[in-house]
């Protein structure tokens, strides 16, 4: 007999991931972790292997899984563009192989399922800040497409298996997001600049630095996830989750520069093709629907990654670049 709530994180070796799995293990649910690797660590998860609740299976969501749960948070998919740049048919098989198979088994076992969608949805937004009815502006044909129009197809997957099987589905789009456990070599802006400072190596700005983003610290937007899963059958989204506060990187790089003391020189590099100008989400919908807005304030969390990224560096933990 089952008396815990069974809860099963695709990509839960990941760095949003295995956030969720200690805050529900810690909540008391029965948690199931599958994850193939390609971008999640046992690092990341090695407090909780042969605790109680917690079980680790290797698995690719691309081929179908056939488990038992009540519940399932869909995580699995690279997120920074140098990994999901990497083999891009698979980052899109992820996305939607993935998102068939997932949607697949709650069809089945009647479970919930939440998707970890993107602001990437809305691609070089024309409207600003962005809002749930914004339909995008990607390129579907680009190095980015691979991730965005994998991202929009599986919501497309969750809205017809809802409308056409009453599933229960939840869609979060998540924007930027930072914090201990990041990949130290993804290539993300957040991990390149404070490993980039912390070495005294120049601190690479892509394009002329103006280009804006949205951080949101990782146990907010966890706390964000867990509420949009919890909340009533009639809260579908998809519900931007991001903190509203938006930087240029200019502006990320000297608050890193600042905090790690560091004399490390700006240097700028060509601008990657596609990328967005400006991202911040509306988060009135998070507001209204889960009571849910970010706490942290960037300069705190960027502390706390800080040390993160500073004990692994004295670990010794290689970082290529
Ligand atoms: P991450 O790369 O750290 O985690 C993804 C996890 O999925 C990894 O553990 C990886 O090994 C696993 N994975 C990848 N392909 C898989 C497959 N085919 N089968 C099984 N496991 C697979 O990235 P993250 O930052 O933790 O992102 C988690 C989710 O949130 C992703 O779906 C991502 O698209 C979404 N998201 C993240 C951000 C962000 O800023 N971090 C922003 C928007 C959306
Ligand atoms: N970026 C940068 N220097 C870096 C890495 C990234 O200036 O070393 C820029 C990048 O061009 C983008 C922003 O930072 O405009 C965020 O990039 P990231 O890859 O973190 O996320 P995404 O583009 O997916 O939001």
């Amino acid at each position: 007999m089952h008396l815990e709530q069974r809860t099963l994180i695709t990509g839960g070796a990941g760095f949003i991931g295995s956030y969720l799995c200690e805050k529900l293990l810690a909540r008391g649910h029965d948690v199931l972790c599958i994850d193939n690797f390609f971008t999640g660590a046992k690092r990341n998860i090695a407090h909780l292997i042969g605790t109680k609740h917690f079980e680790l299976m290797r698995h690719d969501v691309t081929f179908p899984l056939y488990v038992e749960c009540d519940e399932i948070y869909n995580m699995a998919c690279p997120a920074s563009p140098i990994h999901y740049q990497r083999d891009p048919v698979q980052t899109t098989k992820t996305s939607v192989h993935g998102a068939i198979n997932m949607l697949g088994l709650a069809k089945r076992l009647r479970a919930k399922i939440l998707q970890a969608s993107t602001s990437e949805v809305y691609g070089d937004p024309t409207i600003h800040p962005q809002t749930e009815d914004y339909w995008g502006n990607v390129n579907p044909i680009g190095t980015r497409a691979c991730y965005d129009e994998g991202k929009r197809c599986a919501e497309t997957l969750f809205f017809d298996y809802y409308r056409q099987h009453g599933l229960r589905i939840k869609v979060a789009r998540i924007f930027n997001t930072y914090g201990p456990r990041m990949h130290p070599n993804d290539g993300r802006v957040v991990s390149n600049f404070i490993v980039q400072a912390l070495r005294g190596e120049p601190i690479t700005i892509y394009g002329e630095g103006n280009q804006t983003r949205a951080f949101c610290y990782v146990e907010d937007l966890v706390d964000g996830l867990i509420r949009l899963m919890d909340s009533g059958d009639d809260i579908v989204g998809p519900i931007n989750l991001g903190n509203p506060g938006e930087f240029t990187m200019r502006e990320l790089a000297n608050e890193v520069l600042e905090l790690t003391g560091s004399r490390s020189k700006l240097t700028f590099m060509p601008l990657p093709a596609d990328d967005p100008k400006q991202r911040q989400p509306n988060i009135t919908r998070a507001k209204a629907d889960l009571g849910w807005e970010p706490k942290v304030k960037l300069r705190d969390g960027l502390a706390k990654t800080i040390a993160y990224f500073d004990a692994l560096l004295k670990e010794g933990v290689v970082v290529d670049r």
